[in-house]
C-alpha cells in the first residue's frame, strides 16, 4: 500500500500512547513548536506524518464537517475541540 499524503499532521505521542493530531504553538521566543493536540507534549517535527482526513478514522478520530471550525487546523486551544 502506498502512503497517502494529506493535509492533516499526525504523530506518535508517547504520553498519549497513540498517534495523535498535532498543532503548532509559538513558544516564549516566538519560535513555532509542534505539540500534541491532547496533552501538549512536544512533538518531534521529523515524526510528523501528513495524512488525508479519511485516514483519521483509523486513528479513532471523526472529523467535523467543513465549516465546523476546529477541523480546519486553526484551532489552537488544545482542549475540548478534538472529539
Ligand atoms: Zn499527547
Amino acid at each position: 500500500m502506498s502512503r497517502p499524503e494529506g493535509n492533516v499532521p499526525v504523530a506518535g505521542c508517547a504520553p498519549c500512547g497513540r498517534d495523535v493530531l498535532t498543532h503548532v504553538v509559538a513558544d516564549a521566543r516566538g519560535a513555532l513548536e509542534r505539540r500534541c493536540a491532547h496533552c501538549d507534549a512536544p512533538i518531534d517535527p521529523d515524526a510528523v506524518r501528513w495524512v488525508d482526513e479519511s485516514a483519521l478514522d483509523a486513528l479513532g478520530y471523526a472529523i467535523a464537517p467543513a465549516g465546523g471550525g476546529c477541523g480546519s487546523g486553526g484551532c489552537g486551544t488544545g482542549g475540548g475541540c478534538a472529539r
